[in-house]
């Protein structure tokens, strides 16, 4: 199977579909980040808050896949957005993956209480600048804090990662992001499974189209355009969630799942964290 690539706004490409890592402890990452790379997965999404980074270095290095092949994110955390201190914080998640660079670095979260995350992305440009991380970007970010980073600063960020799925379809801020050239990549792209994956429309569609809901759900994100990180340590579900290139969802079942917006999250409001 063939995932495929986005172009970000540096030139630089994102393989469409990634793996999640968010909640697998570090002794046990190794073995689901394994399965995923056997399966075909090449971008695995992880943070330093995680506490899990080690593994995800153990496991691309006993995978013996070219560094060239794989696409590697981790998250700079709210604690340290002061420039220095990001520099640093970047160094340690290097150290741990065991890698010298990462393909996209992010801001977490922007922590809008603490008004520090102008320099973080300031940091986040000399990291770019230096070659160590191929692309940079944010997560969690609303309009205002894009607009924010706009009018005090040159670089737009590559990617906003952000709580997306059918009960939070996000439209303004995807909208948003097209006129911007930044590439939405959706957190949470089940809405963590339990409760939506149990709706009765998509199980109509998975019906319809012989396949699961995840898989459903997942194919309305790439038909969307937006980069999915599902997760799961389940080696038969993180198989099945890659199993979604052999079929398209007709426009009125896109329009059926996107109608089951509540405006629901399952994490945070960005603007109420920090
Ligand atoms: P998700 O929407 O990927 O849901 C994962 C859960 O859904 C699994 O734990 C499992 O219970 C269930 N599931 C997965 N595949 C399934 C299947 N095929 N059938 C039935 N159930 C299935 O939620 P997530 O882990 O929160 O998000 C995915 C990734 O997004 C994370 O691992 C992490 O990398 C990233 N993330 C980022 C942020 C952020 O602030 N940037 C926040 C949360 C998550």
């Amino acid at each position: 199977t063939q995932v495929p690539d986005i172009t970000l706004n540096t030139g630089n490409t994102i393989p469409q579909l990634g793996f999640g890592v968010f909640q697998i402890p570090a002794d046990e990452v190794v073995e689901p980040v394994k399965t995923a790379l056997e399966a075909g997965y090449r971008s695995i999404d992880t943070a330093a808050v995680y506490g899990n980074e080690e593994g995800v270095g153990k496991a691309i290095a006993e995978s013996g896949l070219a560094r060239d092949d794989l696409f590697v994110t981790t998250k700079l955390w709210n604690d340290r957005h002061n420039y220095d201190e990001a520099l640093r914080a970047f160094d340690e998640s290097l150290d741990k993956l065991g890698l010298d660079y990462v393909d996209l670095y992010l801001i977490h979260w922007p922590y809008p209480g603490q008004d520090l995350y102008v320099d973080a992305w300031k940091a986040l440009q000399k990291l770019h600048s230096d070659g160590r991380a191929k692309n940079i970007g944010v997560s969690n970010f609303q309009i205002h804090h894009l607009r924010r980073l706009f009018e005090e600063t040159d670089v737009v960020p590559a990617v906003n990662q952000v709580e997306l799925h059918p009960n939070l379809p996000q439209g303004d801020l995807r909208a948003f992001h097209a006129e911007h050239d930044i590439t939405t990549e959706a957190w949470s792209p089940l809405g963590q499974g339990k409760g939506l994956l149990d709706d009765e429309t998509l199980r109509a569609l998975a019906d319809k189209y012989g396949k699961s809901p995840a898989q459903i759900v997942l194919r309305w994100h790439l038909q969307l355009g937006n980069v999915v990180i599902p997760k799961s340590a389940t080696p038969a579900r993180v198989r099945e969630n890659f199993e979604v290139f052999d079929f398209e969802l007709a426009d009125d079942d896109m329009a059926a799942v996107t109608a089951l917006d509540t405006g629901t999250r399952v994490g945070p409001n960005p603007d109420e964290l920090g």
